[in-house]
């Protein structure tokens, strides 16, 4: 299998060359030359196989640079970090509605599915070629603490995360400075995540310091991400009764574009789904996109559900590829369009199997309370996101996109409680390291060169 880039300038490469560049030569972002099918007994089989043997059939339609053996040991190992045994448990809140419960890794994020697996593709990389690497990236919580996770104490590669300092849940920041490991650096600087995500693109953006350092992303459009999640829709599937897949809506608290995308691409796969519903917080950017057809960045407000406060869902130029039929040309030129002027309008705009809704913080608070009194469930603010508008006649599965231990002070303000995790615990007793650097492109790089890997 190869991959080609949205923009279609860039040569077709295999699968570890895709995952390894992240971003294509052209500023594209890598998809499968062809979307292989699911196969199509799988859809008929009564209740769910064990989740790293479909990760492994799923898998094998993408990936034919690894063999058969090595993509085993790298699935098992990636999924035998999460604490329950289904993986990605179907939980039942009401005739019919389920959660699917997706923060059982050892981050407690949805993000763990993607970034253990590329923890793991990593390493496997570097014992391959024998050259090290130094992943830099720059989070607004949950996928710094999860790509820290895939990577601590791994031999080879030197882990530098950047993030607002203040502005990130102190949780997370735990996650991120309490590893004990040697090769991870957090790195709080002044400012916002975008002027994190600035520095880290202007870094990334010098071949010369790329090349030397063989710098690395993690950032949610590598595809290996992407697919791994693409996994957890069809075992939900798989989860449900046999008379209750005809229907299927799946609502997904959404950012960057990148969950719901993998759901699309198992549907574009064969994968029955009536509807995906895009739920967003009060950074509505995709709920405009879905209702009006026009793609508009605006400004970022803080929200409760602080994960997904973005203004730019960077996974929205792959949607934007199969809305054109896979026509690279028409993506690049759309994607000019976006950079010239922050908006894009699409003609005759049919939203197909999408739907969105937008939650503010009230309506936040509200929905964990309502989750909490007619379920006796309680959901984390970016979940609750999801439940904003349920058709109680359709088979939903709301995706839970982190644990509500990770929010205690959203949660004590809307049910008067604050679940509790043990990993979460032990964090708080131990130690935080952390590298505060000046908010400059220069302080990271001098930092980078003292304390890279080889
Ligand atoms: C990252 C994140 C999201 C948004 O996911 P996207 O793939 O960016 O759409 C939602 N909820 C939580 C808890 C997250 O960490």
């Amino acid at each position: 299998m190869n991959y080609v880039s949205t923009r279609g300038k860039s040569p077709a490469v295999g699968f570890a060359e895709a995952f390894a560049q992240g971003l294509a030569p052209d500023g594209g972002l890598y998809v499968p030359e062809t979307l292989p099918s699911l196969p199509g007994d799988l859809l008929l089989e009564e209740g769910p196989m064990p989740y790293p043997a479909l990760a492994w059939d799923f898998f094998n339609l993408f990936d034919t640079d690894h063999d058969s053996e090595e993509l085993i040991a790298l699935i098992d190992e990636s999924y035998g970090s999460f604490s329950e045994t289904m993986t990605a448990p179907l939980v039942q809140l009401a005739e019919n509605l389920h959660v699917l419960e997706l923060f059982h890794g050892p981050t407690l994020s949805f993000k763990d599915f993607g970034l253990q697996l590329i923890g793991n593709l990593f390493e496997h990389q570097i014992r391959h070629t024998g050259e090290p690497i130094n992943v830099l990236g720059a989070t607004s919580g949950d996928t710094g603490s999860a790509a820290i996770h895939g990577l601590a104490n791994k031999k080879g590669v030197n882990v530098f995360i950047l993030y607002p300092k203040g502005r990130i849940a102190e949780l997370q920041e735990r996650q991120m400075t309490c590893t004990a490991a040697k090769n991870i650096f957090p790195i709080p600087i002044e400012g916002t995540f975008d002027d994190a995500q600035r520095i880290v693109k202007e870094l990334m953006g010098d071949l010369e310091l790329k090349n030397r350092l063989r710098l690395s992303a993690i950032n949610s459009i590598n595809l290996a991400r992407i697919l791994a999640q693409s996994v957890y829709y069809v075992h939900a599937y798989m989860q449900l009764p046999l008379d209750r897949r005809g229907d299927v809506h799946f609502a997904v608290p959404t950012g960057n574009f990148g969950n719901v995308l993998s759901g699309w691409l198992a549907h574009r796969m064969g994968l029955p789904v009536e509807r995906f519903i895009v739920a967003t917080n009060r950074n509505d950017i995709l709920h405009r996109l879905f209702t009006t057809g026009q793609y508009a960045s605006g400004e970022v407000h803080p929200s409760l559900a602080p994960s997904m406060d973005i203004q730019i869902a960077s996974n929205f130029e792959r949607f934007l590829y199969y809305f054109h039929g896979e026509d690279g040309k028409k993506t690049a030129a759309d994607m000019a369009k976006i950079a010239k002027t922050g908006k894009l309008k699409l003609p005759n705009f049919d939203p197909g199997v999408f739907a969105a809704t937008r939650c503010d913080d009230d309506q936040i608070l509200v929905n964990i309370q309502r989750a909490k009194e007619e379920y006796g469930y309680i959901v984390d603010p970016h979940t609750a996101c999801a439940l904003q508008e349920i058709d109680p006649d359709r088979t939903t599965v709301v995706l839970s996109t982190a644990s509500p231990a990770k929010f205690p002070d959203v949660m004590k303000k809307a049910i008067g409680e604050a679940p509790t995790d043990p990993m979460l615990d032990v964090l708080k007793k131990r130690k935080p390291v952390r590298y505060e650097l000046e908010a400059t492109p220069a302080a990271v790089r001098a930092f980078l060169e003292a304390n890279a890997a080889g």
